[in-house]
């Protein structure tokens, strides 16, 4: 059997619903050795011929043999092998790399099988020697002429050296010197092949064809010449040197080897910049990938970050819209010159120096009467009281609430010189007189969403002693005992103030003394640290002893030992030192909100962290809705960049559907050319993820000035930033796996028609 051979083949194009025939019932044989020639007019069949031949396209009915093999079951990869192990292929068209240089394109055939670079090295030197075109080996192709390109074809196919040639008019482009050239190189290499040409000009190749072929309507009309035709040489003494050519043919070659992943790797660089304005628009691209993605990365956890800023800030209850919340950078208490410079900063309209307590709600009661309101420094007060006066003592206190009959009772003159009582954890409690009310109105008609907004106005020495108690409820305190540290809560249970304990010790119930060395704590030392969002405080007390329940009553001057279980007490002056701090925390009311980011700003710069509680208001309260839409938003709009960017790169990558087809051509398989595509997106990628990170450092050493490059720098760590190129590296190589799958979906010569 010979080489080829077709039985029954037929080929139809499916267009528009249209079937048309391109070749039907043909049976062939061609065998090594042959140089044949097919003519007819347009529209014969010649082309289907040959790419059915070539592997180029399917066919759908008979069969075809290669060395005997059938191959009607071939896939599209299994043609690829095909083609890649016997067909050199020459078109009219030339299907040359215009964006390589001759060198390039000629190498790549052999590249493809998979030669050492030496070896391609010297044999394409040689083969572009032999077609004349060796001072232009280094030009790009896209700057040839057409006769030099049809040459650089015949370099390609000869460098390929497979057992089959066939080319399709492959002078049906050029003027008849060139052509006429052409016609001599290829007769020249076709020595030992099967040589197969289509053209309409016969005359051009008679004297080197050693049989026609005549095609009409799909069909062979006449085949003269053949080698199973017996006659061969007499009939037509011109084709004797065949059986000669045939002797010369050589042996059965081992297997093409494939394409290295070094040449894969190469390829993809030289993809990715041999076209400077595709590789531009690639990069435009990536960096609107990169922003766009990483901006929603900066906002999912720029809003996780703000919800627990406000979760650390919990005590903020008071949502003005005017308000900031200053603390000192360096984390120091606030002193007199602070206040008065926060006082006279330009759109401050007040200040609120007791800020914590602003947050904080305290009740006031005796038997018949409880109130329970905001501590604010009765300085703040704007107005005199509706009722009674100003305070005239220290432990004298201003009420304002809401006249809604209900807040106050039925007779609030009767409150007025009452005494009341204020409790504190830990501290003392405090006794306080009501000297005067403040009327905020019906409630009904206020705005806001909190009806609390009752506050109670102290004096500075109210105010440092219930601090002090807020200190305690707001730090967490612990006792060292012999290396090991336990938290106790001031309060009922736990530290307590005690006026029988001295200054300097501390008095523990009997279940202490098991802690210590040979079962006694009294005399010992011990730690007592306090530690908050401001300070850290510790004192070193000596223990004066412990009380069981004979001696509470004795020791600590308190009955009822039932109630106060297992508290622990020291001195006021100690438990002052541990929580009495100064003030580490104010709140600065702007004169409008427009000027809150000036505000932010001036206090940033003048040394305070500036919290803007507006810009946190509504993330408290949709902080729920917000994490549960923000992620799938954020994926969302990832994945809408990601089609955005698909179908803008396949756009740009156009043209690149023509090369893949060629290297489909040349035989190279899908994986190949898929890494080949892959190396040019994800060094494309890459380095726009370079100039992202160059932009976010150019933001950071401030050559350039962004408030979202600004944010990137706030919220992302280098964990991020690496999760943040891997998603890019993944989007990459699935966009290129996508484009590959559209490449190779159909047949090469499928592809090459959609993509021309
Ligand atoms: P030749 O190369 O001899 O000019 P072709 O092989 O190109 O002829 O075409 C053979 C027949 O197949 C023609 O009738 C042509 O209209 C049809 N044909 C070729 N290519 C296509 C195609 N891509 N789609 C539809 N019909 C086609
Ligand atoms: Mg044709």
């Amino acid at each position: 059997m010979g080489m080829i051979r077709l039985k029954n083949v037929s080929k139809y194009y499916y267009s528009k619903g249209i079937i048309a025939s391109g070749i039907s019932r043909v049976n062939l044989d061609l065998d090594a050795g042959e140089f044949v020639v097919i003519t007819g007019e347009s529209g014969s069949g010649k082309s289907t011929l040959l790419n059915v031949i070539s592997g180029l396209d399917t066919y759908e009915e008979g069969e075809m043999y290669i060395e005997g093999n059938e191959t009607s079951h071939y896939t599209a990869s299994d043609f690829e092998g095909y083609r890649q192990q016997y067909i050199s292929c020459i078109f009219q068209s030339f299907n040359l790399v215009s964006s390589y240089t001759v060198y390039q394109n000629v190498a790549l055939a052999m590249q493809i099988d998979g030669y050492e670079p030496a070896e391609i090295r010297k044999k394409v030197n040689d083969i572009i020697r032999k077609v004349g075109l060796y001072e232009f080996r280094n030009r790009k192709v896209s700057k040839l002429s057409g006769g030099q390109k049809q040459r650089v074809a015949i370099a390609r196919a000869l460098a390929k050296d497979t057992k089959i040639l066939v080319a399709d008019e492959p002078t049906g482009n050029l003027d008849s010197e060139s052509a006429e050239g052409i016609v001599e190189l290829l007769t020249d290499i076709a020595s030992d092949k099967l040589v197969i040409v289509v053209t309409h000009n016969y005359e051009q190749f008679k004297d080197h064809a050693t049989r026609i072929i005549k095609m009409h309507d799909g069909k062979i009309v006449e085949d003269t010449g053949a080698a199973t035709a017996g006659f061969a040489g007499e009939a037509l003494p011109e084709y004797g040197r065949r059986s000669a050519r045939a002797e010369k043919r050589t042996e059965k070659k081992t297997k093409k080897k494939s394409i290295t992943y070094g040449t894969q790797l190469k390829l993809g660089v030289r993809n990715t910049f041999n076209l400077p304005a595709k590789f531009l628009l690639l990069l435009l691209v990536f960096l609107f990938v990169v922003t766009a993605v990483s901006a929603q990365y900066v906002s999912v956890k720029k809003q996780k970050d703000t919800v627990s800023e406000v979760g650390w800030n919990n005590y903020f209850t008071n949502y003005d819209p005017k308000r900031v919340v200053v603390e000192k950078q360096d984390k120091s208490a606030f002193t007199k010159a602070d206040y008065e410079a926060l006082e006279n900063a330009p759109h401050v309209e007040k200040l609120i120096r007791e800020d914590i307590m602003y947050d904080s709600s305290v009740f006031i009661e005796n038997k018949d009467f409880s109130f329970y309101g905001y501590v604010l420094n009765i300085n703040n007060l704007e107005q005199t009281p509706d009722i009674g006066g100003l305070p005239q003592a220290d432990d004298e206190v201003v009420l304002s609430g809401y006249d809604d009959g209900w807040t106050f009772g039925e007779n609030p003159e009767d409150l007025i010189g009452k005494s009341f009582k204020v409790s504190t954890d830990g501290g003392k409690e405090q006794k306080v007189k009501i000297a005067g009310i403040v009327f905020l109105g019906s409630g009904e008609d206020s705005d806001s969403m909190y009806s609390e907004n009752s506050m109670i106005y102290f004096s500075d020495p109210l105010i440092a002693e219930v601090r002090k108690g807020m200190y305690a409820t707001n730090s967490t305190t612990t006792m060292m005992i012999n290396g090991t540290e336990q938290t106790v809560y001031p309060g009922m249970g736990g530290l307590n103030v005690n006026d029988n304990v001295p200054e300097g010790y501390i008095l523990l119930p009997t279940s202490y003394d098991p802690m210590f060395k040979d079962g006694y704590a009294a005399g010992k030392e011990m730690q007592l640290r306090a530690k908050a969002l401001y300070y850290d405080q510790e004192l070193t007390l000596m223990i004066m002893g412990t009380y069981g329940e004979k001696t509470f009553e004795r020791k600590t001057g308190l009955k009822n030992l039932a109630e106060h279980d297992g508290e622990v007490y020291i001195n006021e002056m100690d438990f002052r030192r541990l929580y009495e701090k100064g003030s580490f925390q104010a709140s600065v009311f702007v004169d409008d909100t427009k000027n809150l980011e000036g505000m932010k700003d001036m206090l940033e710069r003048g040394g305070y962290h500036a919290l803007v509680l507006k810009d946190h208001i509504n993330n408290y309260m949709n902080e729920e809705i917000v994490s549960i839409i923000q992620l799938p938003m954020a994926v969302i709009v990832c994945l809408a960049v990601f089609f955005i960017a698909y179908f803008v790169i396949r756009l740009i990558l156009k043209s690149r559907g023509v090369y893949f087809a060629t290297l489909r051509m040349l035989g190279m398989g899908k994986e190949p050319a898929r890494r080949i595509m892959r190396v040019e997106l994800v060094l494309d990628c890459m380095i726009s993820y370079a100039l992202f990170i160059l932009f976010i450092y150019l933001n950071r050493i401030g050559v350039v000035n962004s408030v979202q490059l600004m944010d990137h720098l706030t919220y992302l760590t280098m964990r991020d930033y690496i999760i943040l190129a891997a998603i890019l590296l993944v989007m990459s190589v699935l966009i290129s796996g996508r484009f590959m799958r559209s490449i190779f979906r159909s047949s090469a010569m499928g592809t090459y028609r959609e993509e021309a």
